[in-house]
């Protein structure tokens, strides 16, 4: 039974709005630029020898280590293959929005060929309409994974429109600050340097997984208590196993590892396993708190996270998961089932969801130093004016309109322009 009285006539902007002029979107001009200048929005495009793809000490666990080929190094099966997108939205005032996630070309051909439009034309202060457009429009080849991330890309370029419209910084518009500065726990390869740098908190990759057996379990242990034992007895310890675990395997690894006080374990099972992540969760024979949350997508993701009591802690990607428009609502629903949200990376788009909502506690800071030991930009030069955490601490000025940062159109390229439009900038 409908309760439809009647079809909704368009939604048209109002009399003199503001509107959309166009929207572009664009990757880095070449794998070299983007690798050689610290990466961009994609955190894996990093030159070789980078600790992100594990070292020749200490690999990193993986979903394709049970495949020897693909076991020394992330980069070998292409975790750098897809690269970054860059959406920009210009208004009608000249105003322009900028919205970034990973994706690369096949991105940006789904935001110019498809969402576009959506967008030309439309007031963008109508993030709701405008992201429900490009999700139902998108279902049939959506869902997760790339089309929600080019949605996400869209969303924050709308909302950086929308602070720079009200002339106020994204947070403001969620609602106002429940704090003044956001603690910051490092992930990292160094958990030592993180603590004389003055962040709250470390997280490290785990090196092996089920295919290495018992004696990559035992490095796995060595690994972990070299880094006790080097950072001291109370400063907090996270560990990363990025999808690379089994229920058993992972079983075994919180009864190891339970004399070494670490904090919690994330990722720990590929995402779609949910009855896994619950029965780990059910059967966790320690303190450690388990976590995951960065590959998921949409309210209905995280839903069936939290119906199935996965995990203790949610990590959504605020340019991964559907944009600040979806993530606000994961957060609210994340606030029903009483547990908390400490986004993956993200940046300037996770910093003002986690200034505006008070179940989001602390910030992750991804260190992209190629020795994984010091503080350098998240989003490398695609940004003039990114925000760096001091002694461990966000502060995002008050005075600077939407997230707050200026685009470096450098090194950007435009694969997809359409009409007569330009492929450059
Ligand atoms: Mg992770």
């Amino acid at each position: 039974m409908s309760i439809n009285f009647s079809v909704l006539p368009d939604v048209t902007p109002d009399e003199n709005a503001i509107t959309i002029l166009n929207v572009r979107a664009y990757v880095i001009k070449s794998n070299e630029t983007e690798t050689n200048t610290g990466g961009s929005a994609d955190y894996h495009s990093q030159v070789d020898g980078h600790w992100i793809f594990g070292t020749d000490k200490w690999p990193i666990a993986n979903p394709m280590s049970l495949y020897e080929k693909y076991k020394s190094r992330r980069s070998t099966w292409g975790i750098d293959a897809i690269g970054s997108v860059i959406a920009e939205i210009e208004l009608t005032n000249g105003i322009k929005g900028v919205g970034i996630s990973i994706g690369g070309q096949p991105a940006c051909f789904i935001i110019e060929n498809h969402f576009s439009r959506f967008l030309e034309g439309q007031d963008p202060l109508n993030v709701e309409y405008l992201w429900d457009l490009m999700w139902r429009s998108s279902i049939n080849y959506g869902r997760k994974g790339l089309t929600i991330q080019a949605i996400s890309a869209v969303d924050l370029a709308l909302w950086d429109c929308a602070g720079k419209l009200r002339n106020e910084p994204v947070y403001k518009l969620l609602g106002g600050k429940t704090k003044n500065s956001l603690p910051c726990y490092a992930t990292c390869y160094d958990p030592l340097a993180a603590k004389n740098l003055g962040f709250k908190g470390a997280k490290f990759p785990l090196p092996y997984g089920p295919a290495d057996g018992d004696v990559g379990m035992k490095r796995n242990i060595q690994r972990i208590k070299e880094i006790r034992e080097a950072v001291g007895d109370d400063f907090p310890l996270m560990i990363d196993c990025y999808m690379s675990l089994t229920v058993g395997y992972t079983l075994e690894l919180l009864e190891l590892i339970k004399p070494y006080n670490i904090k919690w374990l994330e990722e720990h099972l590929p995402p779609d396993q949910y009855d896994g992540y619950a029965q780990v969760k059910k059967q966790n024979p320690s303190k450690t708190l388990l976590t995951c949350g960065e590959h998921e997508y949409t309210r209905w993701g995280f839903k069936l996270l939290l119906d199935k009591n996965c995990v203790d802690l949610l990590q959504p990607d605020v340019t991964w998961c559907g944009g600040i428009t979806e993530a606000r609502r994961i957060v609210a629903l994340a606030s029903a089932y009483d547990v908390s949200i400490i986004p993956h990376g993200s940046s300037i788009y996770s910093y003002h969801l986690q200034y505006a909502f008070p179940n989001l506690t602390m910030g992750e800071f991804i260190f992209l130093s190629p020795n994984g030991d010091s503080i350098s930009p998240s989003f490398g030069q695609l940004f003039n004016d990114e925000p760096l955490p001091i002694d461990g601490w966000i502060h995002l000025d008050p005075y600077k309109p939407g997230f707050g940062v200026t685009l470096n159109r450098k090194n950007l390229y435009r694969p997809y322009p359409r009409d007569n439009q330009s492929k450059s900038i």
